[in-house]
């Protein structure tokens, strides 16, 4: 079970689109992985950006720059790539380009 995005909202701040593609693509990647957030560092995530999303990777995935195991490379790009200690497997994870229209619903309107 992962946290709900309400509580990431939280965690962050604000609704913003970037949170909420973070959010999906950390759960995608965890889902992939077949696991839940580990107790410590057992997995490892390398973000590719310093944008809102990250926030949510660090949320769901509990990789944390204080522990080492959230590494940044600032390469500007919308990816991120997880690495299970346990299994040894990895996943990297981007979003589809071909998406022209996205319709936000925030927590507070949702009509
Ligand atoms: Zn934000």
């Amino acid at each position: 079970m992962y946290p709900t995005f309400e509580e990431v909202v939280k965690f962050h701040g604000h609704f913003c689109p970037g949170l909420a593609i973070g959010y999906r693509m950390a759960i995608a990647a965890m889902d992939f992985l077949k696991i839940t957030r580990p107790k410590d560092e057992e997995l490892v995530a390398i973000v590719e950006n310093d944008a809102c999303g990250i926030d949510a990777v660090q949320y769901i995935s509990g990789c944390t720059f204080g522990k080492g195991n959230l590494i940044f490379n600032n390469y500007g790009k919308m990816v991120y790539t997880f690495y299970d200690r346990k299994s040894a497997k990895a996943v990297r994870v981007c979003r589809k380009s071909s998406v022209k229209k996205v319709k936000l619903i925030s927590p507070n309107n949702k009509k």
